[in-house]
């Protein structure tokens, strides 16, 4: 009968020497493997003690930007939970009242702003839907947890730090045609 593949093998059926009974050639060209690799170049590190460099573009957990006089740039447009194919983004959006125009940077904010890390896959869709430049992923990664709720992040860990030496940089993440265009002033998207 014909063979459905041509991976079928023709099984032999001598009779094993003695040195193949006793299973030699087998463990020694294993001992041999085992040496090569013990020898050889490690591919581990020993973490947490040394860490491997991550790309400026990994994909890690998120951060939400503030422009450069501190003022939140999420407008709670929702662009991002939109184009999340893992749906791990959430918001409640708030309108900006009067005297707060130092804390949000347009009129409406996300009051709330959540991700779920146990449900987003690191694609970075969310950064590139976002029309305000608020969303970005770092190099940072997501710490272990025992609980499924420590996974929900909030604003209180998304939003970068007021403190300007504190910022994120993401200049790394964006095409230089991203970057004329921020130097462009008369653009309403830059004021
Ligand atoms: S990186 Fe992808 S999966 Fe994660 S929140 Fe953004 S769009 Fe969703
Ligand atoms: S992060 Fe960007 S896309 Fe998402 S709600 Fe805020 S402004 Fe819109």
């Amino acid at each position: 009968m014909q063979p459905l593949t041509n991976r079928s093998k023709i099984v032999s059926n001598k009779k094993m020497t003695l040195a193949e009974r006793l299973y030699l050639p087998g463990i020694i060209g294993g001992m041999l493997i085992t040496m090569k690799h013990f020898l050889g170049k490690k591919t581990t590190i020993k973490y947490p003690e040394t860490r491997k460099e991550y790309s400026e573009i990994y994909r890690g957990r998120h951060v939400l930007k503030r422009d450069d006089e501190g003022r939140e740039r999420c407008t709670a447009c929702g662009l991002c939970a939109l184009a999340c194919p893992a749906e791990a983004i959430s918001m409640v959006a708030a309108e900006r009242k009067p005297g707060e125009e130092h804390l949000y940077r347009e009129e409406k904010y996300a009051k709330v702003y959540e991700i779920n890390m146990l449900r987003c896959i690191f694609c970075g869709l969310c950064e590139e839907a976002c029309p305000k430049e608020a969303i970005f992923l770092t190099k940072q990664t997501v710490n272990s947890g025992y609980r499924r709720d420590v996974f929900i992040y909030g604003k209180e860990l998304l939003v970068e730090s007021v403190d300007a030496d504190k910022r994120i940089d993401v200049s790394k993440r964006q095409t230089e045609e991203v970057k004329n265009f921020k130097k462009e002033k008369n653009q309403r998207h830059n004021r």
